[in-house]
């Protein structure tokens, strides 16, 4: 199946991709993830994407499409979550021209429904594991005792004045996508408030409904 998990920054899409790549062996294909490693390793790619990120702008269209695309032709273009694409219009459009071409339409798209106020705070708790990439939060996810608090670091783009430009430009950008997925008959809302293990289980019964 190929599926999109879809919502506003912190809805909680990392997590959920997570867990379906752990136990139903889909492959999450993050493109936040695949730029910040980029942007470790100094690439081109990551040069040029990190003034964007840092302001919490999206990185240009042509750079994440060659990412996302590259992404799923590597995984054989079946049984993968993405987790932050397509992000614009044009993203979407190009990802369903992609689809079209190699017969490996999006199956069903997930939209994460979180209201802002939980959003900001689950950013804002938003804590990564530096080498692993493990997502975790002060509250109601912390970090493991036998993790090395050396290695819980928050992202520079999890800081207040950055969440405020994500949020803005996610709806300027992102939200109209939900409509656009919706005329194609493949948007399912889910309920992104509450325990993880319950959001888990809302999403694998509408993918076995879907
Ligand atoms: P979050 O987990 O908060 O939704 P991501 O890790 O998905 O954030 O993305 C982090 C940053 O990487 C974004 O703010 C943006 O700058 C860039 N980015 C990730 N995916 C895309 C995309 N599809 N289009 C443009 N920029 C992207
Ligand atoms: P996204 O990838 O959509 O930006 P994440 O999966 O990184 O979101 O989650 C954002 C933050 O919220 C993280 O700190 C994560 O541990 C936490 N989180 C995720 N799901 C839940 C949940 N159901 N309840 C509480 N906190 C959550």
């Amino acid at each position: 199946m190929r599926i999109i998990l879809f919502g506003p920054p912190g809805a909680g899409k990392g997590t959920q991709a997570r867990l379906l790549e752990e136990r139903e062996g889909y492959t999450q294909i993050s493109t936040g993830d695949i730029i910040r490693s980029a942007m470790k390793n100094e690439t081109p790619v990551g040069k040029e994407a990190k003034a964007y990120v840092e302001k919490g702008e999206l990185v240009p269209d042509s750079v994440v499409r060659k990412l996302a695309e590259g992404a799923i032709a590597d995984e054989g273009y079946d049984d993968f979550v993405l987790d932050g694409y397509p992000r614009t219009t044009q993203q979407a459009e190009w990802l369903t021209e992609f689809g079209a071409a190699h017969d490996a339409p999006i199956d069903v798209v997930i939209s994460l429904e979180v209201p802002d106020d939980v959003i900001v705070d689950r950013l804002s708790k938003r804590r990564v594991h530096t080498k692993t990439g493990d997502t975790y939060h002060l509250e109601h996810n912390p970090p493991p005792d036998d993790v090395d608090p050396a290695h819980i670091i928050q992202r520079d783009d999890d800081k207040p004045a950055t969440v405020r430009n994500r949020l803005a430009v996610y709806r300027e950008e992102t939200a109209p996508l939900e409509a656009y997925y919706e005329a194609r008959g493949t948007l399912v809302t889910v309920d992104g408030v509450g325990g993880i293990e319950d959001i888990y289980d809302r999403i694998t019964a509408a993918l076995e409904a879907a």
